[in-house]
C-alpha cells in the first residue's frame, strides 16, 4: 500500500476511479488493455460475474467467475460497490481493496457498463471520471463483433440490440472518444487521465507546497 512513497510530497494526489463504457466491439477492452500496459499507476478494478468464461479468459484477470450462490453470497455481505444484470447474468464491482488504493494515489479502470457508472458515480462523484467510447457506425460495430467469432449470431443480434441501448446513455458521461482509430482513441483517454490527475482537489500534496511556498 505505499503506492506513492516514492513521490516527492507535493506531488502526492488522491487515485481516481477512470470508468470507460461502450457497448461490446466498440474497442473498450483493446483500449483497457493498452492503458494498463502503458501506465502503472492504473490497474484494473476486476469485476465478479456469474456469466461463464469465454474461451482464453483467466479467473482473476479478466473477471473473477463465481456461481450464483457466491454472487448472492457477496451481495448479502455488502461486498459490492454496485451490480447490475447484462444479458441474464450479473456483474458487480468488489469494493475490495478499491477504497485504500484511492487514498493512496492509486488509480482504478473500470470497464463497466451505464448502469454501474451511474450507481458508482452517485457513490464517489468526486473520484469518477466518466469515459464512453462509440463505434464509427453500427454497421463497423457489427463487422468487429462477427470478427470475434466467439459468439453465435441470435448472441451477435442481441449485443447489437443491447449496443443501441447502451449508446442512447452516452450523455452520462464526462468524455466521449470516437473509436475511428485505435491508437488515436488510445492517445484521446491517455490525454483526459493525464488532465484529470491535475485537477486541484485530487492533488492532495499541494496543500503543503503552497503554503511553503508563499510563507
Ligand atoms: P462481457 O460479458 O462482454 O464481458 O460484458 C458485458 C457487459 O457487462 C459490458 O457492457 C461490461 O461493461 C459490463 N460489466 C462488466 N463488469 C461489470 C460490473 O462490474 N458492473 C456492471 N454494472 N457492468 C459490468
Amino acid at each position: 500500500m505505499a503506492h506513492h512513497d516514492h513521490l516527492p510530497d507535493h506531488l502526492r494526489r488522491r487515485g481516481l476511479m477512470f470508468i470507460l463504457s461502450s457497448p461490446s466491439g466498440a474497442g473498450k477492452t483493446t483500449i483497457s488493455r493498452m492503458l494498463l500496459a502503458d501506465d502503472d499507476e492504473i490497474s484494473l478494478s476486476v469485476s465478479v460475474t456469474t456469466r461463464p468464461p469465454r474461451p482464453g479468459e483467466v479467473d482473476g484477470v479478466h473477471y473473477h467467475f463465481v456461481d450464483h450462490v457466491e454472487f448472492d453470497r457477496m451481495i448479502a455481505e455488502d461486498d459490492f460497490y454496485e451490480w447490475a444484470h447484462v444479458f441474464g447474468h450479473r456483474y458487480g464491482t468488489p469494493k475490495g481493496r478499491i477504497r485504500a488504493g484511492l487514498k493512496e494515489g492509486q488509480d482504478f479502470l473500470f470497464d463497466i457498463d451505464w448502469q454501474g457508472t451511474q450507481q458508482l458515480y452517485q457513490k464517489d462523484q468526486q473520484d469518477v471520471v466518466r469515459v464512453f467510447i462509440l463505434p464509427p457506425s453500427l454497421d463497423e460495430l457489427r463487422n468487429r463483433l462477427m470478427a470475434r467469432a466467439s459468439d453465435s449470431e441470435a448472441v451477435i443480434d442481441s449485443r447489437m440490440e443491447r449496443a443501441r441501448s447502451e449508446i442512447s446513455h452516452w450523455d452520462g458521461y464526462d468524455y466521449v472518444v470516437i473509436n475511428d482509430d485505435i491508437d488515436e482513441a488510445f492517445g484521446k483517454v491517455r490525454e483526459i487521465l493525464a488532465a484529470e490527475r491535475m485537477r486541484r482537489q485530487r492533488q492532495t500534496g499541494l496543500i503543503g507546497f503552497v503554503r511553503e511556498l508563499m510563507s
